[in-house]
């Protein structure tokens, strides 16, 4: 029977990367599209960290599953920090990468060409039932933002985010060396023990 592990995500690109991350667990992922009755948790945290322990917990309450919420964004430290955890709506419509994107290089263009570091920074929480948080983890991924969109892999700004010492965007990169090397596959490895300890608690009900 199926061991499910809730993600409070209805971004599908996400929930793909997060399946392949955490792959051979044993455990079967569920993201919002399999609960059309669950509420939309509002992301007013100021903080990856409140907004991921708000969607784990909020979630976790109204669907009465073990859920992980995952919060995640750009910084840009030339820009003050934007798109920060306003990067899925930093251009005004939730999720446009497109528009997003095109801010983003219009922002940055007013800026020396020296001053495109950027990192990606994502942070998960696991909730139980309840609501309770039994566990929070963040990882970092640095990289630099070129002024030309290159390849079509991953979403949201990873055609412009070179990894330096690849010569390439997470665009243009693999999912597996992505994985390897991104903010979400840092955070998330350190979920591994946790979530290998769960898989033999976690009902089957979902
Ligand atoms: P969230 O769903 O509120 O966590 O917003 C995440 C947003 O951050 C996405 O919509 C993207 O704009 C950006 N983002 C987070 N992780 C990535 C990534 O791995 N690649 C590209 N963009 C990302």
């Amino acid at each position: 029977m199926a061991k499910v592990l809730a993600l409070a995500t209805r971004n599908a690109k996400k929930r793909k990367e997060i399946e392949e991350i955490l792959a051979g667990l044993g455990l079967t992922l569920h993201d919002m599209s399999h609960y059309p009755l669950a509420p939309e948790v509002e992301e007013d945290g100021d903080t990856f960290e409140a907004n991921a322990r708000k969607k784990a917990t909020e979630t976790a309450i109204a669907i009465g599953q073990w859920t992980l919420g995952e919060d995640s964004g750009l910084v840009v430290p030339a820009l003050g920090g934007d798109p920060g955890v306003y990067s899925a709506r930093y251009a005004g419509k939730q999720g446009d990468d497109a528009a997003n994107n095109t801010k983003l290089l219009a922002e940055l263009a007013k800026h020396p060409a020296d001053k495109r570091d950027a990192y990606y920074v994502c942070t998960a929480a696991l909730a139980d039932p309840t609501g309770k948080v039994h566990a929070v983890v963040e990882g970092r991924c640095h990289g630099r933002i070129v002024t030309d969109y290159r390849g079509e892999g991953g979403f949201g700004y990873d055609p412009l985010f070179l990894i330096p010492e690849y010569h390439q965007t997470f665009g243009q990169l693999s999912a597996t060396v992505k994985h390897a090397l991104s903010h979400r596959g840092r955070a998330l490895t350190q979920l591994r023990p946790v979530l290998r300890q769960l898989v033999g608690e976690i009902g089957a009900k979902g």
